[in-house]
């Protein structure tokens, strides 16, 4: 792969590591030993001020549901960035390939997609 290419496609990367490190502080308190996995803040429930009526407190859970599953999706984004990042740093060749058939993922996928890991062959066996 060409340098310049390689760099844009870093570059890509950790502006979208930026990103979704942001949105996941949002709302959850990041784990220091495992830099992608986060605890989601269960919602603070004011009930000494503020007595809930019970589907109000079923409207909070479902919130928290909610953002369990955000931050599962989050989190699994997050994961698959650090791990292109880390085959970029370690400039061994094993970014851009294909983990299912190591051949080389294409260009256009990895533009859209810095972060892919199988080519688009393999990714549409997958879903079929
Ligand atoms: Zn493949």
């Amino acid at each position: 792969m060409e340098d310049k290419l390689l760099k844009e496609l870093q570059k890509k990367l950790e502006a979208e590591k930026i990103l979704l490190e942001k949105d996941l502080s949002k709302f959850a308190d990041k784990d220091k030993k495992i830099s992608y996995d986060y605890d989601t803040r269960f919602p603070e429930l004011d009930v000494a001020t503020r007595p809930l009526a019970s589907d109000e407190n079923a409207a909070e859970i479902e919130s928290y549901a909610n953002l369990l599953a955000i931050e599962h999706a989050l989190e699994l984004r997050l994961k698959e960035v650090e791990e292109a990042l880390e085959k970029i740093k370690k400039n061994d060749g094993s970014y851009g390939k294909c983990e299912q058939c190591h051949k080389e993922i294409e260009l256009e996928r990895l533009k859209a997609n810095p972060a892919a890991k199988i080519c688009l062959k393999c990714a549409n066996q997958k879903n079929n």
